[in-house]
């Protein structure tokens, strides 16, 4: 049984990045520290317990630092999702909206197999767009999303009304 942590401790606050106005969440310092990473991990993990998982799904590019960890915990294959023309072999993409205008996530069209139980993971949910997307991705292979994983949700974007249907767990919200 592991001793209970503040992982609000870990994570800071950038004004103004990456523009004027933003207040950017920034993990570096939870990846810095072996324990905080580590109960994270094991928080993250124990949402998990019980549900069988095919493949984690890490988002580019912070999606990556946790969703290998998990892969490895849960003994399963890691994919990456990218921004466009990343990836080199054959891929499908997914389009979303941003602020102003719109932008692109791809995946390897093998990375997915039809009947496939997914864990997708991302440092933030925000608006949510990222990841909805995501689930579009996964789910065009013919994989199943088990549920989207995030550090933590900025529970004042709402970005759980954009994955309506989809479990969602994350291990620090604001
Ligand atoms: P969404 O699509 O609005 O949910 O935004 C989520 C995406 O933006 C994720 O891939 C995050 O990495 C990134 N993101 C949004 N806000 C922050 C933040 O404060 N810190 C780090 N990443 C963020």
């Amino acid at each position: 049984k592991i001793k209970k942590m503040d992982l609000k401790k870990y994570i800071r606050d950038i004004q103004d990045f990456p523009k004027p106005g933003i207040v950017f969440k920034d993990i570096t310092p939870l990846l810095l520290d072996v324990d905080a990473r580590d109960y994270a991990l094991q928080q993250m993990l124990s949402a998990v317990k019980d549900k069988p998982i095919d493949k984690v799904v890490g988002v580019e590019s912070r999606g990556f630092f946790f969703g290998m960890l998990l892969a490895q915990a849960l003994n399963v294959g890691f994919v990456p999702v990218r921004k466009p023309k990343k990836l080199p072999y054959k891929t499908i993409a997914a389009t979303y909206e941003l602020e102003y205008g719109t932008d692109s996530l791809e995946i390897h069209v093998d990375a997915i197999s039809k009947g496939d139980k997914v864990l997708i993971h991302d440092d933030v949910l925000a608006t949510g767009g990222t990841s909805k997307a995501v689930t579009e991705l996964v789910e065009e292979l013919g994989g199943t999303v088990v549920q989207c994983n995030f550090l933590m949700e900025l529970t004042f974007l709402k970005g759980s009304d954009r994955l309506k249907g989809n479990e969602i767990y994350a291990a620090v919200t604001y």
